[in-house]
Protein backbone atom coordinates (compact mmCIF):
# COMPACT_ATOMS: atom_id res chain seq x y z
CA UNK A 1 0.00 0.00 0.00
CA UNK A 2 2.79 2.34 -0.87
CA UNK A 3 -0.15 5.30 -1.70
CA UNK A 4 -2.26 5.09 1.38
CA UNK A 5 -3.20 8.68 2.14
CA UNK A 6 -2.14 9.64 -1.23
CA UNK A 7 -5.38 11.36 -3.45
CA UNK A 8 -5.28 11.04 -7.17
CA UNK A 9 -7.03 12.54 -9.96
CA UNK A 10 -7.46 10.39 -12.93
CA UNK A 11 -8.88 12.51 -16.49
CA UNK A 12 -11.13 10.49 -18.55
CA UNK A 13 -11.05 7.39 -16.12
CA UNK A 14 -14.62 6.13 -16.92
CA UNK A 15 -12.81 3.67 -19.03
CA UNK A 16 -9.89 2.69 -20.69
CA UNK A 17 -6.50 3.19 -19.66
CA UNK A 18 -7.28 5.80 -17.23
CA UNK A 19 -10.27 3.40 -15.62
CA UNK A 20 -7.30 1.04 -15.64
CA UNK A 21 -4.54 3.43 -14.14
CA UNK A 22 -7.85 4.63 -11.32
CA UNK A 23 -7.87 0.87 -10.48
CA UNK A 24 -4.17 0.19 -9.74
CA UNK A 25 -3.55 3.52 -8.07
CA UNK A 26 -6.56 2.85 -5.64
CA UNK A 27 -4.92 -0.78 -5.40
CA UNK A 28 -2.05 0.62 -3.54
CA UNK A 29 -4.31 2.50 -1.46
CA UNK A 30 -4.65 6.23 -3.03
CA UNK A 31 -8.31 7.55 -2.94
CA UNK A 32 -8.96 8.36 -6.15
CA UNK A 33 -11.33 10.63 -8.33
CA UNK A 34 -12.86 9.52 -11.00
CA UNK A 35 -13.36 12.52 -13.97
CA UNK A 36 -15.84 11.44 -16.61
CA UNK A 37 -17.68 13.70 -19.27
CA UNK A 38 -21.06 14.33 -18.66
CA UNK A 39 -22.60 14.78 -22.44
CA UNK A 40 -23.89 11.18 -22.90
CA UNK A 41 -25.85 9.26 -19.73
CA UNK A 42 -22.99 6.33 -20.57
CA UNK A 43 -20.23 8.03 -19.71
CA UNK A 44 -21.85 8.64 -15.97
CA UNK A 45 -22.76 5.25 -15.42
CA UNK A 46 -19.19 3.91 -16.65
CA UNK A 47 -17.57 6.19 -13.87
CA UNK A 48 -19.92 5.06 -11.44
CA UNK A 49 -19.15 1.55 -11.80
CA UNK A 50 -15.27 2.48 -11.78
CA UNK A 51 -16.19 3.91 -8.49
CA UNK A 52 -18.32 0.58 -7.16
CA UNK A 53 -15.09 -1.96 -8.54
CA UNK A 54 -12.72 0.61 -6.23
CA UNK A 55 -15.06 0.70 -3.16
CA UNK A 56 -15.58 -3.26 -3.90
CA UNK A 57 -11.94 -3.84 -3.47
CA UNK A 58 -11.56 -1.76 -0.23
CA UNK A 59 -10.87 1.61 -1.52
CA UNK A 60 -12.07 4.90 -1.98
CA UNK A 61 -13.39 7.06 -4.84
CA UNK A 62 -15.81 9.57 -5.72
CA UNK A 63 -16.85 10.71 -9.32
CA UNK A 64 -16.06 14.11 -10.59
CA UNK A 65 -17.68 15.45 -13.79
CA UNK A 66 -15.90 17.66 -16.00
CA UNK A 67 -15.02 18.32 -19.53
CA UNK A 68 -11.33 18.76 -19.38
CA UNK A 69 -11.33 21.60 -22.10
CA UNK A 70 -13.35 24.25 -19.98
CA UNK A 71 -11.33 26.00 -17.23
CA UNK A 72 -14.33 26.67 -15.13
CA UNK A 73 -15.41 23.18 -14.63
CA UNK A 74 -12.03 22.03 -14.04
CA UNK A 75 -11.32 24.79 -11.48
CA UNK A 76 -15.00 23.03 -10.12
CA UNK A 77 -13.70 20.01 -10.48
CA UNK A 78 -10.13 20.25 -8.73
CA UNK A 79 -12.28 21.79 -5.57
CA UNK A 80 -14.68 19.04 -5.44
CA UNK A 81 -11.80 17.30 -4.71
CA UNK A 82 -9.84 19.23 -2.32
CA UNK A 83 -13.32 20.32 -0.36
CA UNK A 84 -13.52 15.98 0.12
CA UNK A 85 -10.21 15.02 0.28
CA UNK A 86 -8.26 18.14 1.33
CA UNK A 87 -5.59 17.60 -1.28
CA UNK A 88 -4.45 16.39 -4.82
CA UNK A 89 -1.00 14.56 -4.49
CA UNK A 90 -1.10 12.90 -7.83
CA UNK A 91 -2.54 14.10 -11.24
CA UNK A 92 -2.47 11.57 -14.24
CA UNK A 93 -3.70 13.89 -17.33
CA UNK A 94 -5.13 10.76 -19.38
CA UNK A 95 -8.19 12.39 -20.89
CA UNK A 96 -7.64 11.85 -24.90
CA UNK A 97 -8.98 11.85 -28.04
CA UNK A 98 -8.23 11.58 -32.08
CA UNK A 99 -9.90 12.53 -34.88
CA UNK A 100 -7.60 10.58 -38.12
CA UNK A 101 -7.06 12.17 -41.31
CA UNK A 102 -5.04 13.47 -43.58
CA UNK A 103 -3.92 16.64 -43.26
CA UNK A 104 -4.96 17.95 -46.60
CA UNK A 105 -8.79 16.71 -45.81
CA UNK A 106 -8.63 17.62 -41.99
CA UNK A 107 -11.25 20.10 -40.82
CA UNK A 108 -10.46 22.94 -38.22
CA UNK A 109 -12.71 21.28 -35.95
CA UNK A 110 -10.88 18.31 -36.10
CA UNK A 111 -7.40 20.03 -35.54
CA UNK A 112 -8.95 22.42 -32.71
CA UNK A 113 -10.61 19.40 -31.08
CA UNK A 114 -7.78 17.63 -30.67
CA UNK A 115 -5.58 20.05 -29.04
CA UNK A 116 -8.36 21.40 -26.98
CA UNK A 117 -9.07 18.20 -25.22
CA UNK A 118 -4.99 16.34 -24.87
CA UNK A 119 -3.37 19.61 -24.73
CA UNK A 120 -5.27 22.36 -23.04
CA UNK A 121 -7.13 19.76 -20.97
CA UNK A 122 -3.78 19.03 -19.58
CA UNK A 123 -2.50 22.85 -19.15
CA UNK A 124 -5.95 23.75 -17.20
CA UNK A 125 -5.89 20.24 -15.06
CA UNK A 126 -2.28 20.95 -13.98
CA UNK A 127 -2.59 24.35 -13.35
CA UNK A 128 -5.50 23.93 -11.07
CA UNK A 129 -3.88 20.38 -9.41
CA UNK A 130 -0.55 22.29 -8.40
CA UNK A 131 -1.49 24.63 -5.81
CA UNK A 132 -2.46 21.82 -3.69
CA UNK A 133 1.09 19.99 -4.35
CA UNK A 134 3.13 23.43 -4.14
CA UNK A 135 1.39 23.83 -0.61
CA UNK A 136 2.31 20.33 0.74
CA UNK A 137 6.04 20.31 -0.96
CA UNK A 138 5.16 16.72 -2.96
CA UNK A 139 3.20 16.16 -6.11
CA UNK A 140 3.12 13.89 -9.15
CA UNK A 141 2.28 14.41 -12.58
CA UNK A 142 1.63 12.38 -15.08
CA UNK A 143 0.56 12.97 -18.66
CA UNK A 144 -0.40 10.48 -21.00
CA UNK A 145 1.05 11.41 -24.42
CA UNK A 146 1.60 8.71 -27.38
CA UNK A 147 4.82 7.38 -28.99
CA UNK A 148 2.82 9.54 -31.84
CA UNK A 149 3.71 12.59 -30.31
CA UNK A 150 7.68 11.43 -30.41
CA UNK A 151 7.73 9.76 -33.99
CA UNK A 152 4.72 11.34 -35.57
CA UNK A 153 1.86 9.32 -37.45
CA UNK A 154 0.46 9.75 -40.69
CA UNK A 155 -3.10 10.54 -40.50
CA UNK A 156 -2.63 12.06 -37.32
CA UNK A 157 -1.00 15.44 -37.34
CA UNK A 158 -3.81 17.07 -35.06
CA UNK A 159 -3.06 14.15 -32.59
CA UNK A 160 0.63 13.90 -32.77
CA UNK A 161 1.14 17.54 -32.13
CA UNK A 162 -0.79 17.01 -29.33
CA UNK A 163 1.07 15.06 -27.78
CA UNK A 164 4.10 16.50 -28.39
CA UNK A 165 3.15 19.62 -27.38
CA UNK A 166 1.99 17.78 -24.01
CA UNK A 167 5.88 16.18 -24.04
CA UNK A 168 6.91 19.86 -24.38
CA UNK A 169 4.59 20.66 -21.88
CA UNK A 170 5.57 18.03 -19.05
CA UNK A 171 9.23 19.08 -19.46
CA UNK A 172 8.56 22.64 -19.05
CA UNK A 173 6.42 22.00 -15.96
CA UNK A 174 8.97 20.00 -14.58
CA UNK A 175 11.16 22.78 -14.70
CA UNK A 176 9.07 24.98 -12.70
CA UNK A 177 8.16 22.99 -10.01
CA UNK A 178 10.97 20.87 -9.55
CA UNK A 179 12.47 22.84 -6.35
CA UNK A 180 8.63 21.67 -4.67
CA UNK A 181 9.43 18.56 -4.68
CA UNK A 182 6.80 18.29 -7.41
CA UNK A 183 7.72 15.70 -10.43
CA UNK A 184 6.08 15.46 -14.24
CA UNK A 185 6.66 12.74 -15.88
CA UNK A 186 5.09 12.08 -19.48
CA UNK A 187 4.39 8.23 -20.24
CA UNK A 188 3.93 7.10 -24.24
CA UNK A 189 1.89 4.19 -25.06
CA UNK A 190 2.48 2.28 -28.44
CA UNK A 191 -0.88 0.73 -29.38
CA UNK A 192 -3.07 -0.30 -26.38
CA UNK A 193 -6.41 -2.42 -26.61
CA UNK A 194 -9.03 0.41 -25.97
CA UNK A 195 -11.95 1.82 -27.65
CA UNK A 196 -9.81 4.08 -29.12
CA UNK A 197 -7.68 1.71 -31.14
CA UNK A 198 -10.93 -0.92 -31.38
CA UNK A 199 -12.00 1.47 -34.28
CA UNK A 200 -8.99 1.42 -36.28
CA UNK A 201 -8.91 -0.59 -39.56
CA UNK A 202 -7.81 -4.39 -39.73
CA UNK A 203 -5.00 -3.61 -41.94
CA UNK A 204 -3.76 -0.69 -39.86
CA UNK A 205 -3.69 -3.48 -36.88
CA UNK A 206 -1.65 -5.35 -38.72
CA UNK A 207 1.06 -3.07 -39.77
CA UNK A 208 1.33 -2.18 -36.83
CA UNK A 209 1.23 -5.27 -35.44
CA UNK A 210 4.21 -6.41 -37.49
CA UNK A 211 6.45 -3.55 -36.12
CA UNK A 212 5.75 -4.56 -32.68
CA UNK A 213 9.03 -6.68 -31.06
CA UNK A 214 6.83 -7.97 -28.87
CA UNK A 215 4.20 -9.52 -31.60
CA UNK A 216 1.26 -8.31 -29.51
CA UNK A 217 -0.74 -5.31 -28.41
CA UNK A 218 -0.73 -3.89 -25.03
CA UNK A 219 -3.38 -3.95 -22.26
CA UNK A 220 -4.25 -0.74 -20.21
CA UNK A 221 -3.23 -2.52 -17.04
CA UNK A 222 0.29 -2.75 -18.27
CA UNK A 223 0.16 1.20 -18.92
CA UNK A 224 -1.51 1.26 -15.24
CA UNK A 225 2.08 -0.47 -13.84
CA UNK A 226 4.34 2.36 -15.21
CA UNK A 227 2.21 4.90 -14.38
CA UNK A 228 1.65 3.58 -10.45
CA UNK A 229 5.68 3.13 -10.46
CA UNK A 230 5.92 6.85 -11.54
CA UNK A 231 3.20 8.34 -8.99
CA UNK A 232 5.21 6.41 -6.02
CA UNK A 233 8.33 7.21 -3.88
CA UNK A 234 10.59 4.71 -6.11
CA UNK A 235 10.66 6.98 -8.67
CA UNK A 236 11.19 9.86 -6.50
CA UNK A 237 14.47 10.80 -8.61
CA UNK A 238 12.61 10.69 -12.09
CA UNK A 239 11.22 14.41 -13.41
CA UNK A 240 10.82 15.63 -17.11
CA UNK A 241 10.95 12.34 -18.82
CA UNK A 242 8.89 10.57 -21.31
CA UNK A 243 8.84 6.73 -21.07
CA UNK A 244 8.20 4.60 -23.94
CA UNK A 245 6.00 1.60 -23.10
CA UNK A 246 5.00 0.14 -26.98
CA UNK A 247 6.32 -3.20 -26.90
CA UNK A 248 9.19 -2.12 -28.96
CA UNK A 249 7.37 -0.76 -31.94
CA UNK A 250 9.86 3.07 -31.94
CA UNK A 251 12.88 1.11 -30.97
P1 LIG B 1 -10.50 5.85 -24.60
O1 LIG B 1 -10.90 4.48 -24.22
O2 LIG B 1 -11.13 6.48 -25.78
O3 LIG B 1 -10.68 6.79 -23.33
C1 LIG B 1 -10.48 8.16 -23.39
C2 LIG B 1 -11.05 8.79 -22.15
O4 LIG B 1 -10.91 10.22 -22.24
C3 LIG B 1 -12.54 8.51 -22.02
O5 LIG B 1 -12.84 8.25 -20.67
C4 LIG B 1 -13.15 9.82 -22.48
O6 LIG B 1 -14.40 10.09 -21.94
C5 LIG B 1 -12.15 10.82 -21.94
N1 LIG B 1 -12.35 12.13 -22.52
C6 LIG B 1 -12.40 12.46 -23.83
N2 LIG B 1 -12.63 13.78 -23.97
C7 LIG B 1 -12.71 14.30 -22.71
C8 LIG B 1 -12.94 15.59 -22.18
N3 LIG B 1 -13.12 16.64 -22.98
N4 LIG B 1 -12.96 15.74 -20.83
C9 LIG B 1 -12.78 14.70 -20.00
N5 LIG B 1 -12.58 13.43 -20.44
C10 LIG B 1 -12.54 13.25 -21.79
O7 LIG B 1 -8.95 5.95 -24.90
P2 LIG B 1 -7.66 5.33 -24.23
O8 LIG B 1 -7.02 4.50 -25.24
O9 LIG B 1 -7.96 4.77 -22.88
O10 LIG B 1 -6.82 6.67 -24.10
C11 LIG B 1 -6.37 7.21 -22.87
C12 LIG B 1 -5.19 8.12 -23.18
O11 LIG B 1 -4.12 7.35 -23.71
C13 LIG B 1 -5.49 9.21 -24.21
O12 LIG B 1 -4.86 10.41 -23.86
C14 LIG B 1 -4.87 8.65 -25.47
O13 LIG B 1 -4.51 9.67 -26.37
C15 LIG B 1 -3.67 7.93 -24.90
N6 LIG B 1 -3.08 6.90 -25.75
C16 LIG B 1 -3.82 5.82 -26.13
C17 LIG B 1 -3.23 4.83 -26.91
C18 LIG B 1 -3.94 3.58 -27.31
O14 LIG B 1 -3.36 2.83 -28.10
N7 LIG B 1 -5.12 3.30 -26.83
C19 LIG B 1 -1.89 4.98 -27.32
C20 LIG B 1 -1.20 6.10 -26.92
C21 LIG B 1 -1.80 7.05 -26.13
P3 LIG B 1 -15.75 9.76 -22.80
O15 LIG B 1 -16.12 8.41 -22.36
O16 LIG B 1 -16.69 10.80 -22.41
O17 LIG B 1 -15.38 9.85 -24.25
Amino acid sequence: MELEGKVSLVTGASRGMGRAIALKLSSLGSKVAINYVGIEADNKSDADSVVEAIIRQGGEAMPVEADVRDGNAVKTMVQQVTDKWGKIDILVNNAGITRDNLLLRMSDEAWDDVIDTNLRGAYLCTKFALRSMIRQQWGRIINIASIAGLIGNAGQTNYAASKGGLIAFTKSVAREVSSRNITANAVAPGFIKTKMTEKLPEEIKKSILSMTLLQRFGEPEEVAELVAFLASDRASYITGQVITIDGGVST
